[in-house]
């Protein structure tokens, strides 16, 4: 069977979570220090926080961004929940906008249209690990004095203009649950150049706490913490940040090989003219966390058939992207809305395989029956 995805996982990675358990300092420790300082060195970003996932980053993202009750956040519908949930959380209402069908990234032009005068942010998401048009949309934001908030759960490691995404603009929002490129089980990151959204970030993933233990714990002297504001639990623990220090050091190596694979799949694909395949603006470098391709309406095969006929033939597959506003938790708010791009995109798309290490017999099967079911 070849899985859609899986997660590179390795001794070293095991021995890190292995050696932090026996160090008896398991959560918010030194170990998530250190991943801190080494994931905004990674990034270009002057600060990075740890969080429990991208979710929860989203959320004291959206809320250091000072997003409430009342506002109107604009973002894709075509995206994983979480990006319409985190708006969601904070009181404020998601309005979806329309993706560009060739990158599954969030259209500026689209996105103008659906400012109001509640519209206090835009959730720009790097689809599938694809870096979005940031500079159109700091423009865009700049000239109707909006919050950018990048969704980059899916874009560690990828760029754009030549710089990796994290430090392009106030704050980004990463993710390092297993379907993505490098994991620490589930875990998130935030990173931002600004020093007060740094501090305040630091208060709210910890019940809004002034001092944290470690600082407690290493002090010579009695000190008492005090509690600010009402924060959150949204810790990661040092177990998590040993496993992701070591994932990092493999990212840039992880991504080399993905995009090894994903240059396989465009060689035997590009000639066929019944589908579209992802392609990378010359702005962007891409990890490729998932690798979509669209079938249009001349397929031979619709995109379930197909993905049955895969899976008979022991291939996993994916569909597209989901759209928010037709399940069930948006429908009966935003069911009435309509976004021909996002719902075609969702409906005829298919994810392919692609995770560390494919071995080349794996890649060649997925090409073979891929080819001739599509021909
Ligand atoms: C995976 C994902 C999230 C959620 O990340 P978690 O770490 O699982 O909370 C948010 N947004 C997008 C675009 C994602 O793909």
């Amino acid at each position: 069977m070849i899985p859609i995805a899986k997660p590179y996982l390795d001794k070293e990675d095991a021995q890190a979570a292995y050696e932090t358990i026996l160090t008896g300092w398991i959560t918010q420790g030194p170990r998530v220090q250190e991943f801190e300082e080494k994931f905004a060195k990674y990034t270009g970003a002057k600060y990075a926080v740890a969080v429990s996932n991208c979710t929860t980053a989203l959320h004291l993202a959206m809320i250091v961004s000072g997003i409430s009750e009342d506002d109107e956040v604009i973002c894709p519908s075509l995206s994983y929940i979480a990006t319409a949930n985190s708006i969601k959380y904070t009181g404020a209402t998601p309005i979806f906008a329309e993706v560009c069908p060739e990158t599954y990234n969030l259209s500026a032009a689209d996105t103008e249209t659906k400012i109001t005068a509640k519209t206090k942010a835009v959730l720009l998401v790097h689809q599938m690990g694809m870096p979005a048009e940031i500079d159109a949309f700091k423009q865009l934001c700049e000239t109707y004095n909006l919050k950018l908030i990048e969704d980059a759960a899916c874009a560690v490691g990828s760029s754009y203009k030549g710089k990796k995404i994290g430090s392009h603009s106030e704050i980004i929002c990463f993710s390092f649950h297993p379907r993505k490129v490098i994991s620490t089980g589930d875990g998130g990151m935030i990173t931002t150049n600004r020093p007060d959204y740094y501090e305040r970030l630091k208060l709210l993933r910890q019940h809004g706490m002034t001092v944290n233990d470690r600082v407690r714990h290493e002090s010579s002297k009695v000190i008492f913490e005090e509690y600010v504001e009402v924060g959150y639990n949204y810790r990661m623990t040092d177990i998590q940040a040993a496993v992701g220090i070591k994932q990092l050091d493999k990212l840039d190596w992880l991504i080399e090989e993905r995009r090894k694979i994903a240059a396989a799949y465009y060689k035997a694909f590009r000639d066929i003219d019944c589908i579209r395949l992802p392609e990378e603006p010359s702005t962007c470098y891409t990890n490729w966390q998932s690798y979509s391709i669209y079938l249009k309406k001349n397929a031979p095969i619709d995109r379930n058939t197909l993905m049955q006929k895969l899976l008979d033939e022991g291939i996993a597959t994916r569909r597209g992207v989901m759209t928010t506003h037709r399940e069930l938790a948006y429908s009966k708010t935003h069911g009435n809305i309509k976004l021909p791009v996002s719902e075609d995109l969702h409906d005829r798309s298919i994810i392919l395989p692609l995770y560390v290490p494919m071995k080349e017999q794996e890649i060649q099967k997925v090409i073979d029956v891929f080819l001739k079911l599509i021909r």
